[in-house]
């Protein structure tokens, strides 16, 4: 086999074989094809696209090119879930204990926040001494014990999605389908579930801005769980306004701990009700939604979710005096109150430019070398749709830097108050099976 006859035949709008795809990843990941030669068949993909069946065979090769995690000793059907990254989406802190709590079993491997988005891992790690780095076997043994554990992607998992995403990066190559799903859904393959729910975000705080796309990004990624034999369900939820009131990692702790334990944001909630309703069909531990919404309603009134998630936290040393009394969390030095001189509806808030502005203040990292400050963030006080009267606080930042006039502008900036409400602001779109 050849490389730039697999490239010519890209370039040609012609499919590609498995035994090809497999020769190029391989080939790649062993450094004996060359960055150049990638780049140009990766624009030729961006540019031709790939059917679904060599979408899969793509996500499979990408897949095997490193380590997947067995996860046979775990009893019972494993479940996992993904986004793919919106502001304020704390939705991982809640519905896995939630899910733990009604009897399923998560074994979940999460990233960390690069850009405008946070990961659940650096969340966790706002608690203080929260454990993130298990062993394998302490990892199985807590999921078998207590039916939760959260920790780091360990092992060499998926090398070619981690030179494919750098090389795509800057040579102009992410915005494709088949190259997205391939990547997100080789990573969540390899971390060895038995069934996923992918939560697309749409919206301008996501990286699908559209529902057309993210429609499509949906329905690839189920037809390659499909051709894979993993049960894989997708939905498609709003992310045109930041999740509930507060974007930065203690802040969403916070409020991730008040969802447990009954109150919290509605949309959130709502959000990981729903999603938790799908997952335990998949996990068969219901048979309906219904029935699933149900259950998970009660375990959030009851506490049983709060007390699932405090012994996660127990089980991974993380000091569980915080989450018993929130109030213990070190605050930033600088919270400053954002007033808009204007009445009306919340009309909008520009989840983007608010990812942004938390980055700004310290919330998030612009490279993977930079630390994070866990107490910056910002807190709303308002949804939209909400009526601001003038000068109503309409949010507070939070910073161990100087809170700046232009970060206090950049708030202002994201939002619009109008006299008319909102019509689109359906939190759950669309499910895909
Ligand atoms: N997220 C991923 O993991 N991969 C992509 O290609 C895009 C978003």
């Amino acid at each position: 086999m050849n490389i730039v006859e697999i490239i010519e035949k890209k370039r040609d709008k012609l499919e590609l074989s498995k035994e090809e795809i497999e020769y190029f990843i391989d080939g790649y990941v062993k450094d004996e094809i060359k960055d150049y030669q990638i780049s140009s068949l990766l624009m030729a993909i961006v540019l031709n696209g790939m059917d679904i069946e060599e979408t899969t065979n793509l996500t499979n090769s990408m897949m095997n090119s490193g380590d997947v995690i067995d996860l046979s000793a775990i009893k019972g059907i494993k479940c996992d879930k993904h986004s793919t990254g919106g502001v304020g989406d704390k939705v991982t802190l809640v519905l896995a204990p939630l899910l733990a709590s009604a009897g399923a079993k998560i074994s979940k491997m999460s990233g960390r926040g690069l850009g405008h988005t946070g990961g659940t891992l650096d969340k966790l790690e706002a608690i203080p001494n929260f454990n993130v780095f298990l062993a394998k076997e302490k990892f199985i043994k807590q999921v078998n014990d207590i039916g939760i554990a959260i920790i780091g992607q360990t092992g060499n998992l998926v090398p070619a999605d981690k030179k494919l995403y750098a090389l795509r990066d800057v040579t102009g190559t992410v915005q494709s389908i088949p190259l997205i799903a391939s990547s997100i859904m080789s990573k969540k393959l390899a971390c060895g579930s038995d069934s996923v729910l992918l939560d697309v975000k749409v919206g301008e705080g996501a990286f699908m801005k559209d529902i057309t796309e993210a429609e499509e990004l949906a329905r690839t990624m189920v037809a390659i769980g499909k051709n894979l034999n993993k049960d894989v369900k997708a939905i498609l939820t709003d992310m045109n306004q930041p999740l509930g009131y507060a974007i930065g990692n203690t802040l969403e702790v916070i409020e991730a701990i008040d969802t447990l334990k009954g109150h919290g944001p509605a949309d959130l909630r709502e959000i990981c009700l729903r999603l938790g309703s799908l997952m335990l069909m998949q996990a068969k531990i219901t048979s309906n939604e219904e029935e699933g919404y149900k259950m998970l309603e009660e375990n959030l009134n009851n506490g049983t979710a709060f007390n699932k998630f405090r012994e996660m936290v127990i089980a991974q040393d993380g000091d569980v005096s915080y989450i018993d009394e929130t109030a213990k969390f070190e605050k930033a030095k600088n919270i400053k109150e954002v007033k808009i001189n204007k009445s009306g509806y919340l009309n909008k808030i520009h989840a983007l430019s608010i990812g942004k502005l938390a980055l700004e203040l310290g919330a998030g990292r612009h490279t993977k070398e930079d630390d994070i400050d866990y107490s910056a963030g910002i807190i709303f006080t308002k949804k939209v749709n909400d009526y601001l009267n003038e000068n109503d606080v309409v949010a507070y930042l939070h910073s161990n830097k100087e809170i700046t006039g232009n970060m206090i502008g950049a708030l202002k900036d994201a939002v619009e108050v109008s006299e008319e409400s909102n019509k689109d602001t359906e939190l759950i779109k669309e499910i895909i099976q």
